[in-house]
């Protein structure tokens, strides 16, 4: 754990948490965004990172942003590092669109495992947010799945020989582990294979999460509104700290939230830049 500690009049001491912020996978998807739009027009398939500020600055250098292949207007189209399917590709491909691929290696490794999975025999099942992009990519090539994230969607899947179980690589692992013994409990005749394809930086995080709630009376969450791992972050915090507050950057804090004296925690998401997360300390410092 990185200890900052600044003493105010009011005696308020800011940790930050070990691990925090954008992750490899974030990075190098806007290092590629911001190569290619030098050299050609780009349009990028969904976000490419949550958070408004970086899809602002994007913009600004001439990254063009859409949902659905059928509204893209360059002949470069980029995948974000949540990844798309086999399917979504070969779309884009007929298309006549030039992919640039920006999918992290960690969510190319989820993809493999399903893969393995289904071709040894197991029904895949995805522990994931429904919806969500990287959820969509993992299941599109599949001829059936299903896609749980409680005890009551596990209840009620129908029952199978063999469950092939992943994960959405930013799900908690706590979380994740928790459910995978719910299935088994549910189905305890079922032979149940699980692979644990959450991501090292989402391990990370989330641990250092954990720690630094333990020992704050308040903690800052930074990130985007739509940002899953920065919303699993704060859910973490919430459970060892009473006073948790999920901010989009330094002007989101209030000034009532902040204690007279005891301890300030900082944690971000993986999609958070670190200009962001120094502004909201900054901004902490200020109103203190
Ligand atoms: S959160 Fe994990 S899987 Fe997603 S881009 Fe970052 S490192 Fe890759």
């Amino acid at each position: 754990m990185t200890t900052y500690t600044l003493q105010y009049k009011v005696k308020l001491t800011i940790l930050r948490g070990e691990y925090m912020g954008m992750c490899f996978g974030v990075r190098d998807a806007i290092s590629l965004a911001k190569e290619v739009v030098k050299s050609r027009p780009l349009t990028v398939l969904g976000e490419l990172v949550h958070n408004a500020n970086v899809l602002e600055e994007l913009r600004d250098r001439g990254v063009r942003f859409e949902d659905q292949p059928d509204a893209v207007e360059t002949e470069t189209v980029m995948i974000t590092a949540h990844g798309a399917s086999n399917r979504a590709r070969t779309r884009a491909h007929r298309g006549g669109l030039t992919l640039k691929d920006a999918t992290c290696p960690l969510v190319h490794y989820a993809h493999k495992q399903v893969r393995n999975l289904v071709a040894a025999g197991y029904h895949p099942v995805i522990i994931g947010r429904h919806g969500h992009v990287e959820v969509r990519g993992l299941t599109e090539d599949l001829l059936e799945s299903n896609v749980v994230l409680s005890k009551e969607e596990i209840d009620a899947l129908d029952s199978r020989p063999r469950f092939g179980v992943v994960a959405q690589t930013t799900q908690p692992v706590v979380r994740v582990r928790s459910l995978v013994e719910h299935l088994r409990a549910r189905f305890p005749e079922a032979e149940v294979c699980f692979v644990d394809t959450v991501c090292q930086p989402t391990k990370q995080r989330q641990d250092a999460a954990e720690t630094l709630a333990k020992q704050s009376d308040i903690i800052l969450v930074v990130g985007g509104a739509n940002s899953n791992n920065t919303h699993e972050l704060a859910r973490t915090c919430r459970r060892f700290c009473g006073r948790v507050y999920h901010v989009q950057g330094p002007d989101d804090i209030r000034s009532e939230w902040l204690p007279k004296a005891g301890t300030l925690g900082i944690t971000a998401g993986t999609s958070t830049p670190d200009h962001l997360i120094n502004a909201v300390e900054t901004r902490v410092r200020e109103l203190a």
